[in-house]
């Protein structure tokens, strides 16, 4: 016989949907936060394209308003990250230890950690989050109009920001540490014959220059390690994302990037109980909506997985 503990790693839109329509249903949930409560959403300043808030609203504002929520309905948030999880058999319960060592049982378990954009790793970045310096062309690129903007990257994401970003910017500048790209021709070729963007190989970004907000970004050549200058309002980095699913390497399938394979349209993973949603199962799309609606999923998958008994 099953019982009725849940837990959800993860505390984005994907764990706090999902801890919403589990508790609700009333299934005993536990949400843990891990080390960002409340997720990515709460290094956004305004969220413009989350349906159901016409003047948008802080990503702050959205997730505490849907931790309020799941715990309306009897979910418990732990402020605790995950360190390690033993996953049971079919009729076992899975084990997870805290990271202060307290070990906790459930009998099923939605993996919603989300996944972390690669950064520069230099201050001004993270000094000018959310002034200017964004990770997602998607969430970010309204913002910018008729204004220069710098993307950084030589992938698939870089050529395809760019290009999305030519319909807000005035113009687009393409930095890329390499004289080749990663991504494909097509992208690359797209991004070339678009007069709105300029491409600068064999640079690297030194600084994002701005007190308050982005006024440019300083670049240092590879080659010969001159410097120039180039006066923007935004600086995205597309440099990839990095899936948060150390914890279940070697115990869970994962694909070549990282990413917890879960059997679409379904949330399931290979181990009976255990459930996947949100960016750390999602290469492509990474919209707090597209979490949200995983979140969904996956509840209904756990909690009929529970019911049956
Ligand atoms: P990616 O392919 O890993 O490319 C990341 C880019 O960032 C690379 O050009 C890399 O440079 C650069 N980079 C990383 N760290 C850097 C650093 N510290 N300093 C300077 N440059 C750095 O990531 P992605 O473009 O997000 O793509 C991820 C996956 O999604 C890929 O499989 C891609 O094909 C797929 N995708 C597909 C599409 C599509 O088909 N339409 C769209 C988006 C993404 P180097 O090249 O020098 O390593």
């Amino acid at each position: 016989m099953r019982g009725n503990r849940l837990a959800i790693l993860g505390s984005g839109p994907a764990g706090y949907t999902a801890a919403i329509y589990a508790a609700r249903s009333g299934v005993q949930t536990t949400v843990f936060s891990g080390r960002t409560p409340g997720g990515m959403l709460t290094w956004t300043d305004i969220v413009e394209n989350y349906p159901g808030f016409a003047d948008g609203i802080e990503g702050i504002e959205l997730m505490m308003s849907m931790q309020a929520q799941a715990e309306k309905f009897g979910a418990v948030s732990e402020f605790d990250a995950v360190s390690s999880i033993e996953f049971g058999n079919n009729s076992s319960p899975h084990k997870i230890t805290l990271s202060g060592g307290t070990e906790l049982e459930f009998d099923a378990v939605i993996l919603a950690m989300g996944s972390e954009p690669r950064k520069l790793g230099i201050p001004s970045e993270e000094r000018l989050r959310g002034r200017g310096v964004s990770s997602c062309a998607t969430c970010d690129g309204a913002f910018f109009k008729g204004v220069p903007i710098v993307v950084a990257g030589g992938g698939d994401s870089a050529m395809e920001e760019a290009n999305y970003l030519t319909r807000f910017a005035s113009e687009v500048h393409i930095v890329h540490r390499r004289e080749t790209f990663r991504a494909s021709e097509h992208l690359v070729n797209r991004a070339k014959s678009n007069s709105k963007i300029k491409i600068h190989t064999n640079f690297t970004v030194k600084d994002i220059l701005g007190d308050s907000h982005v006024e440019g970004v300083l670049l240092e050549s590879v080659s010969d390690q001159s410097t120039m200058t180039i006066p923007c309002r935004g600086f995205f980095c597309a440099f990839g994302h990095i899936p948060n699913t150390a914890l279940v390497r070697g115990k869970l399938e994962l694909d070549a990037e990282g990413y917890l394979k879960v059997a679409y349209p379904g949330t399931h993973t290979a181990i009976p109980g255990v459930f996947g949603a949100g960016d750390c199962t999602d290469p492509i799309y990474r919209q707090a909506v597209t979490a949200a609606a995983t979140g969904c999923k996956a509840a209904m998958d756990a909690i009929r997985y529970l019911e049956n008994a």
